[in-house]
């Protein structure tokens, strides 16, 4: 039997930063990391409970259409593949009414040695936006109280899977935006086949109020937000480094 109820944290209609085009973009419940820098503290709490079936939602959906043209539907969160057999109902019903369907997740919750439910949701996803919060292991832990194993297994997994990645990484000043970690991050991308966007997100505080309202402390109060031209020269970095070491691939696989 499907899971057909979800556990939605809210629903924006016509969203603009979540995927191609225009989309409709579902908020999920729930979300196990703690990444400093979140702007959606709100989502985090499993206990929070705001049920909704496929049919309310792709009801909603159907109700703005016209307006999302080129775009689709987008499930974020929260952590989106904490509800995976909802999720992967959702998109089975929305690819049978031709939908355009992106997941963006962390990818936390991946294990290789258990992959059947992965692939059973990746059958009607047409698009994974993986955000990879840190590069560094120790870093990533202090910056969202995980380890990145996963989520790099992940990455890979989906390139050997062939399923086209839009790739996410937040720069936020004296934890990400060091050059040392994003010609990392660079070399880590060019061993993957799959990538066709990379977008660098800069960090901003406008979540403080929202930490206010929850009163909780805000983590990263006295860090400054990353401007744009830090964010553009991050990116520039990344690529380099990315098309620096595809070279060197190349060149070790021809001389062996
Ligand atoms: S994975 Fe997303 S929702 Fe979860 S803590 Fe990090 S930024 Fe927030």
């Amino acid at each position: 039997m499907p899971q057909t109820l979800g556990n939605i944290h809210s629903i924006e209609t016509c969203g603009t930063v979540d995927g191609p085009g225009i989309r409709f973009v579902v908020f999920m419940q729930g979300c196990p990391m703690r990444c400093l820098y979140c702007h959606n503290p709100d989502s985090w709490d499993f206990n929070v409970n705001k049920k909704m079936s496929v049919e309310e939602i792709l009801t909603k959906y159907e109700g703005v259409k016209e307006f999302l043209k080129n775009g689709g539907l987008t499930v974020t969160g929260g952590e989106p593949m904490a509800q995976i057999e909802f999720v992967t109902e959702l998109f089975r019903q929305a690819k049978e009414k031709n939908i355009h369907t992106a997941l963006d997740t962390s990818g936390i919750f991946f294990s290789k040695t258990n992959t059947q439910k992965v692939d059973k949701l990746l059958e009607y996803t047409d698009l994974v936006m993986l955000d990879i919060k840190h590069i560094d292991a120790t870093e990533h832990n202090k910056l969202t109280g995980h380890s990145n194993v996963a989520i790099l297994d992940f990455a890979k997994y989906l390139s050997e899977k062939k399923i086209p990645v839009w790739i996410r990484h937040v720069v936020v000043p004296t934890i990400t935006l060091n050059k040392t970690y994003l010609s990392k991050l660079g070399e880590f991308l060019a061993t993957l086949d799959n990538i066709q966007a990379l977008d660098v997100l800069p960090y901003h505080d406008m979540a403080v109020a929202k930490y206010e309202n929850l009163q909780k402390p805000y983590p990263l109060k006295g860090v400054p937000p990353t401007t744009k031209e830090q964010a553009l020269d991050a990116r520039t970095i990344i690529l380099e480094s990315m098309k620096k070491s595809k070279l060197e691939n190349m060149e070790q696989k021809s001389e062996s």
